[in-house]
């Protein structure tokens, strides 16, 4: 479970023994991903999400990943780095679920609906309290 996948040279028969165990590996891992993928659709509809795994560091230690996401259009997406996905990911949900609650509390906004600013007398913007 832990070994290293390897790809093996050609014409090398001891390599050849293990490329078929391999090619299922990756196939296996293939197939992870892709659930991993919808599941993340499934918690996180509209969003699309990047995970970097760094190489390990110079002692061989693993180096913390991070995890982001993100709608179409946002400017910029937040980063989330763990030590393990699993604690990168509680991150990043706990994360959006507290942006949820500020979108909302924004839009409920009576002098600008959410858009961090209003229209005073004359035309001129007016940035809204609540956005400073
Ligand atoms: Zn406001």
């Amino acid at each position: 479970m832990t070994a290293a996948l390897t790809f093996p040279r050609e014409n090398d028969p001891a390599a050849a023994d293990t490329t078929t165990a391999q090619q299922a590996r990756i196939e296996a891992l293939g197939h992870r991903f892709d659930e991993a993928i919808a599941l993340l659709h499934e918690v996180l509809p509209g969003f699309g999400f990047k995970l970097v795994v760094p190489p390990p560091l110079q002692n061989g230690e693993r180096g913390r990943l991070s995890v982001s996401a993100w709608r179409r259009g946002d400017e910029s997406a937040r980063l989330h780095a763990a030590a393990h996905a699993s604690d990168a990911f509680q991150t990043l949900f706990r994360s959006q679920a507290e942006e949820e609650c500020r979108m909302q509390a924004r839009r409920a906004c009576r002098r600008c609906r959410g858009l961090g600013w209003y229209v005073v007398a004359g035309g001129d913007k007016a940035i809204c309290p609540h956005a400073t």
